[in-house]
């Protein structure tokens, strides 16, 4: 269930899964969180009950990513609207029903936050003291989009001041080949992104971009990382193409 955990203060988790011990069959197997429309809505069910269970939470709250620089404030009140089993409600009944982010920042207690992840870089951030978390979900996109830059400003909002962030499983830039225009132009805008890919054409990395940007904010930076595409027993979107599933980094308090 996890590949890597931390618990920097008591009642504070932090996690990224990977694939193992689920209920999903086969190409999914099997434990999927992925909003897939492909895989059987039950059994991701069943995988984010085990979850909330592992985190001891009463909710685990999803949104629908779309490589954006927008985060959701997970207040009270739209806790009050987020049923047990929301989280796949994409899966079951149309991704509508997710508020569009690619990240969540909280306040709140017995809740979890949560950001879907195969190859994209998982950032879970908290500052333990003032009690305040956020997930983001830092691909190429995003993290050029400044998903980093708004999810740690909208922290701030909520009073947090020393921030911690932890870097989970994502693509390595020796398997992240892209074109040589999609590279400079990451390049360009952070520089730790400049990378080379093992067949020696240009690569983005993603993993020193989203560290470089968070340590540009005053956050400290752990990495709880290893490559998708390289490990087995993690999701990898450019390994296995459309017929894979879905990891979280998820954190709770
Ligand atoms: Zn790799």
């Amino acid at each position: 269930m996890f590949f890597a955990t931390a618990t920097p203060a008591p009642g504070l988790k932090v996690a990224f899964t990977d694939r193992l011990d689920g209920s999903s069959n086969p190409p999914f197997d099997s434990f999927n969180l992925g909003k897939t429309d492909l895989d059987d809505p039950d059994d991701v069910l069943a995988n984010f009950d085990e979850l909330r269970q592992a985190l001891g939470v009463r909710h685990i709250v999803t949104v629908n990513q779309q490589h954006t620089a927008d985060v959701l404030i997970v207040n009270r009140r739209f806790l009050n609207s987020w049923g047990i089993g929301a989280e796949v409600g994409d899966a079951i009944e149309g991704q509508s029903r997710l508020p569009i982010a690619d990240a969540l920042v909280t306040n709140e207690r017995n809740v979890a936050l949560a950001v879907r992840v195969a190859d994209c870089v998982p950032v879970l951030l908290a500052d333990p003291e003032h009690r305040v978390i956020a997930a983001a979900h830092a691909g190429r996109v995003g993290l050029l989009a400044g998903v980093l830059e708004v999810t740690v400003a909208q922290m701030r909002n909520l009073g947090a001041r020393e921030i911690s962030a932890w870097v989970g499983p994502h693509i390595c830039p020796a398997c992240y080949e892209v074109p040589e225009q999609m590279a400079r132009k990451a390049w360009e805008l952070i520089p730790e992104t400049e990378a080379t890919s093992a067949k020696g054409t240009t690569a983005i990395d993603l993993g020193a971009g989203a560290q470089a940007v968070l340590e540009s904010l005053g956050c400290g930076v752990e990495m709880l990382d290893a490559c998708t595409c390289e490990t087995p027993s993690l999701y990898s979107y450019r390994r296995d193409g459309d017929l894979t599933g879905r990891s979280v980094g998820v954190i709770s308090q």
